[in-house]
């Protein structure tokens, strides 16, 4: 995949950049170390000085960085300057709570013989982060944040159609102060990625993207044996039950379907419904999913830009026209236009069959699949009947249901009459085929930490017990 900006509207090259050689990114790795060195001697009051400064320059450039994710992958601006917001949140939440997170935990000293004991949470070292085009700036700061103020340096291998979203997060974090070799952006292909992950100075990684891809950067973690934490694609539920607001369940569900064009990882993508209200949400939703304005993602009408390529859209046709081919039945869009740019739009399938690759697939473009239930059993077994495990929306006033999805739904996140969406405060992540680890929250700050115990004894004190390993 070559290194260039493309612009989704039109298809046209903006700007292409050649990937470093090895000798730079060596280089690179020798000053994510000796940042390393640096950084690990700084309290976090001084990290917590430049992450705010980081989150400040967000702010003041939240007009032209938004502007330039648009360009580069086709979102629509307010969405880009929503996520611009988003990211100066999340480094503000790190810089007020790191030291909270990662302070000692005690341990009971005559437990363990000694005279203090604890768990002390450590930096590894350079962190090695393959981040996605969909969220370019939010995907890439929910490792950055929390991994610098815990002492890690990051190396960000971006995606290659964002390289100009990648260079700005390459200076952001040494603008705001941190020492040289803080963080810094490869621009490198992915055929790059072996040999970072395999060098010694490298600790561990993380990666945000597709099945395929993480599947490739686990085996080369495995073989290396470097701590990974993964976070993949996804294909969640969306399950609507008869006591639901209907017509707020429908509205959200196109809104969550159609977020990001489309490309989401946490975007619903099935929605099962009850038999009792099938019907009357079908109808609405496909009001709700017509209603949509496709069009150009630098006006503020627009909900709908175009796919961030043409790759994408591709594959998006295809899943359409199998289902279509088996027996499925479209209820609105499911054609793409004719002309420049990546467009499809807003598209409600029903009648599928278990045969059709939309049922099993994650479809990446704004194509939601219609499911019937006769019950909440077989609802839930619908919404479970998919490789991944991701997040999970569920629609029921009644608490006893609500208790159930909650347990039952096989994912990281279930929320309950609303949309699945991403806080700094509650832990991020997948389970099955959507990966493995956490991001945000306490839980994201320690995944890439030395949670190194700490005994400490009196010189002349009693016998050591080495009965055990
Ligand atoms: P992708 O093709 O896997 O690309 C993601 C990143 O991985 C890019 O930097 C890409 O580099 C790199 N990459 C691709 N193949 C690789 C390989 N074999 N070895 C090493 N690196 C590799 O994914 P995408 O199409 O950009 O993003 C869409 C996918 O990401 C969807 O499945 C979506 O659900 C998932 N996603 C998950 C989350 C989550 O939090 N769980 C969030 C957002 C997106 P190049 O660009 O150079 O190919």
């Amino acid at each position: 995949m070559p290194i260039a900006t493309t612009n989704p509207v039109t298809g046209e090259v903006l700007k292409t950049f050649d990937a470093l050689t090895d000798e730079q990114v060596d280089a690179a790795i020798g000053r994510a170390v000796t940042g390393f060195r640096a950084l690990r001697a700084t309290s976090f009051e001084q990290r917590a000085g430049w992450m705010r400064a980081a989150a400040d320059l967000l702010d003041a450039e939240q007009d032209d960085v938004g502007a330039l994710m648009t360009q580069e992958m086709g979102k629509t601006l307010a969405a880009a300057k929503a996520e611009v917001t988003k990211c100066a949140t999340a480094c503000r939440f790190y810089a007020e709570h790191a030291e909270q997170f990662l302070a000692d935990e005690p341990v009971d000293p005559s437990a363990v013989g000694a005279v203090r004991a604890y768990a002390r949470y450590q930096p590894l070292g350079p962190v090695l982060a393959v981040m996605p085009w969909n969220f370019p700036l939010w995907q890439a700061m929910r490792f950055a944040a929390p991994a610098l103020m815990a002492g890690n340096t990051g190396l960000l291998k971006h995606a290659s159609n964002v390289p100009q979203t990648a260079l700005y997060l390459g200076e952001l974090f040494t603008r705001a102060g941190f020492p040289a070799g803080a963080f810094q952006t490869l621009l490198v292909g992915s055929d790059a990625v072996e040999r970072i992950l395999t060098d010694p100075r490298v600790r561990a990684a993380t990666l945000t993207g597709s099945e395929g891809a993480g599947r490739s950067i686990a085996a080369i973690a495995g073989r290396e044996l470097k701590k990974t934490v993964l976070e993949l694609g996804g294909s969640d539920p969306y399950v609507v039950l008869p006591t639901a607001d209907l017509d707020r369940a429908a509205q959200v569900a196109a809104t969550s379907r159609c977020q990001n064009n489309g490309q989401s990882c946490i975007a619903a993508k099935r929605f099962i419904v009850h038999t009792d209200v099938y019907d009357q949400f079908v109808d609405t939703f496909v009001a709700h999913m017509s209603a949509l304005t496709v069009g150009d993602p630098m006006m503020d009408a627009t909900d709908v830009g175009p796919l961030a390529t043409e790759q994408g859209r591709a594959d998006v046709e295809e899943q359409v026209a199998d289902a279509v081919d088996k027996g499925a039945t479209v209820r609105c869009g499911g054609k793409a236009p004719e002309g420049a740019g990546w467009w499809y739009p807003p598209t409600v399938i029903t009648d599928i069959t278990r045969d059709m690759r939309i049922f099993s697939e994650e479809v990446f473009g704004p194509v939601a699949g219609v499911y019937r239930a006769a019950s909440i059993d077989e609802a839930i077994e619908l919404a479970n009947a998919t490789s991944y495990g991701l997040g999970a929306n569920a629609w029921t006033d009644d608490p006893q249901e609500q208790q159930r999805l909650a347990g039952e739904l096989d994912a990281g996140a279930v929320f309950v009459n609303g949309m699945v969406t991403s806080y700094p405060q509650l832990p991020f992540g997948g389970v099955k085929n959507s990966g493995y680890g956490r991001e945000l929250s306490a839980a994201g700050i320690r995944e890439f930490c030395n949670l190194k115990s700490v005994w400490i004894g009196d010189s002349g004190g009693a016998d050591v017990d080495s009965a055990t390993e």
